[in-house]
């Protein structure tokens, strides 16, 4: 049955005597209430689909931060979640926040550091159900094999002369492997000379 037809049954219900019965008017209302909410949405719906489907509708693409847009949408349905219990899981993963901003902070700063003018940096996240991965990846000079196996070591650095103009200790990348280990995770790193590097934290979900 429709919600109209609800609707109108149950209005005649109330008009034929219900509406003096003070055991049902106040339920029969409230089931009207809900079927002309539901003719409501039904109707927004098809209205949004027509519109589409017209190809009337066009689209303003622009950069959606995605972890907080989602956050949004959790905000908004989060009572309905509550109701039936369900957990709203936006990117979470286990770990000290203050600590884990110190390593994004080390390896996105690296990578502006060691990077080409007008080059980029892009932080990107993934979740197995084991591990959640988060990956700094840069369009920098690379590093290349016998330098990739000590950069995390103290004090490691490649271009001595580069590094010295960029003022930074050498410090950072042994830090940020101790900080992961700490978590009872793991950071690699992948590299293509030219091309860029790529540091993977991963840390395990529990
Ligand atoms: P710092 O940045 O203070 O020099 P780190 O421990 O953070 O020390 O890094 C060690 C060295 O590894 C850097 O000096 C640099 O030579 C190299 N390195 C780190 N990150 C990158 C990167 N994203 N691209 C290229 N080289 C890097």
């Amino acid at each position: 049955r429709t919600p109209l037809t609800s609707i109108i049954a149950f209005v005649e219900t109330l008009e034929d005597g219900a509406i003096d019965d003070p055991e049902n008017n106040r339920r029969f209302l409230g089931v009207i209430r809900r079927n002309a909410e539901r003719m409501h949405t039904l109707i927004s719906d098809l209205l949004e689909l027509s519109l589409i489907e017209s190809g009337n509708i066009s689209l303003e693409k622009v950069q959606v931060r995605l972890a907080s847009m989602v956050a949004d949408v959790f905000d908004t349905l989060s009572a309905k979640a509550a109701e039936r219990q369900i957990n709203l899981r936006n990117l979470v993963l286990p770990a000290d926040p203050g600590r884990l901003e110190q390593m994004l902070t080390n390896l996105v700063d690296n990578g502006i550091k060691f990077n080409k003018t007008g080059g980029f940096v892009e932080v990107s996240f993934k979740k197995t159900p084991a591990r959640g991965i988060i990956c700094v990846a840069d369009s920098g000079d690379g590093i290349t094999g016998e330098h990739l196996d000590r950069i995390f070591e103290r004090f490691y650095r490649l271009d001595r002369g580069r590094t010295r103009q960029e003022g930074g200790t050498g410090l950072g990348l042994a830090i940020v492997k101790h900080l992961a280990r700490l978590h009872g995770g793991e950071i690699s790193v992948s590299s293509e000379l030219g091309k860029g590097t790529v540091f993977s934290i991963e840390l395990p979900n529990e």
